[in-house]
């Protein structure tokens, strides 16, 4: 179960490990009760040396110099599963990065920068199962989910290790999160705890492809301050099954209708993502479909020119034809912003990450 600690057969018995990336800290502050008779106090101490200040050896801390008994066992007890990071590569400040975990399979995150601050995308599985031919990790297939600890690691890698500010969490990276929606959730518990990483709810949005059951899931959560994001890339059925299969089983009205019925908070937009794609989604009549699939939703629309990825025989809608799709549907009164991809020739961009065999060690 998530968030449980596990035992480890040590010896002759079995001894208890302690992941401080997988637990929350209520989960934290009752291991230590019922394994050591300790509780909150100590909990909050080794959020805040480990979390929030990146300091592996929490033991330093006063709180501890004074319970050595307790040190002791937790020296031995509690796990830090900093990944290692395997490769790192940056360009005009976006860093794309790879995390390789214990069986040496790697994710891969992206450090983008913002006019005040860094956005964090992060991976929620190693491939992805969903298969849009638009996207890199789509035609790697899919490998294994990540652990809301390994989703928590590539937080930590790219605060402590790469030393980078980060402000908004963005889970765009591989894989689809509602489908590894319970480690998700649990990571998302760690990492918003003010005690840790802090990351409030209004600077973490998730992505999804589609997966009704999982908006579905993420609403009755009551997070209301969590954004949603939805790949949608297609103004109907006909062009969104062909780009994104996950339509076939979840065509657009189901979709509209889950947005429709999900709570979202007051003057709350969802963030609708379109990759732009010449001559397959982007002349006036796709517009004017998008426009009337969008009227009933709030939704700030996100045009992203598509980043080449391999074996996806289509090129990117050019600007002029950018400028012209997004003054139509600001006409209609949709809220557009025109993001010009970052990172894309580090193979960073949207769709694009799973190439990081490419990557050079910096
Ligand atoms: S776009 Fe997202 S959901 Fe689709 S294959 Fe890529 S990672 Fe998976």
């Amino acid at each position: 179960m998530v968030g449980m600690s596990t035992f480890l057969r040590y010896g002759v018995g079995y001894r208890v490990v302690l992941d401080i990336f997988t637990l929350t800290f209520h989960e934290l502050s009752e291991q230590l009760g019922s394994v050591y008779g300790k509780g909150p106090f100590h909990a909050k101490v080794l959020m805040r040396e480990i979390l929030k200040s990146g300091n592996v050896n929490w033991h330093n801390a006063p709180e501890f110099r004074q319970s050595q008994k307790l040190t002791r066992q937790l020296t031995m007890d509690l796990e830090i599963p900093i990944p290692e990071v395997s490769r790192c590569v940056s360009e005009n400040s976006t860093i794309k990065f790879l995390c390789r975990f214990k069986d040496s399979l790697e994710s891969e995150s992206v450090i983008i920068p913002m006019q005040r601050h860094n956005t964090l995308c992060i991976s929620s599985q190693i491939g992805c199962k969903m298969g849009c031919r638009f996207c890199e990790t789509g035609n790697m297939g899919f490998k294994r989910h990540l652990s809301a600890s390994e989703i928590v690691g590539q937080v930590f890698a790219a605060r402590f290790i790469l030393k980078k500010e980060i402000r908004n969490l963005v889970f765009m990276g591989m894989g689809e999160p509602f489908d590894n929606f319970e480690q998700v959730r649990q990571a998302i518990e760690v990492l918003s705890d003010q005690r840790g990483f802090d990351f409030a709810h209004r600077r973490i949005t998730v992505s999804t492809a589609g997966l009704i059951e999982g908006i579905t899931r993420l609403g009755k959560l009551n997070w209301p301050r969590i954004n949603l994001a939805l790949s949608l890339n297609a103004p109907n059925d006909e062009i969104r099954s062909y780009l994104m299969p996950v339509n076939k089983r979840y065509p657009m009205a189901e979709l509209k209708k889950a947005l429709i019925s999900y709570p979202l908070r007051k003057k709350g937009l969802f963030l609708i993502e379109y990759v732009l794609i010449n001559g397959l989604n982007d002349s006036e009549t796709h517009a004017r479909e998008l426009a009337e699939f969008l009227a009933p939703l709030p939704v700030r629309l996100n045009l992203i020119p598509l980043n080449k990825t391999h074996g996806f025989p289509h090129d990117h809608t050019h600007d002029k034809d950018v400028h012209r799709f997004a003054a139509f549907l600001e006409d209609k009164g949709i809220y557009v912003i025109k993001r010009w991809s970052k990172g894309s020739s580090l193979s960073a961009g949207c769709g694009q990450l799973g190439s990081g065999a490419s990557l050079n060690l910096p």
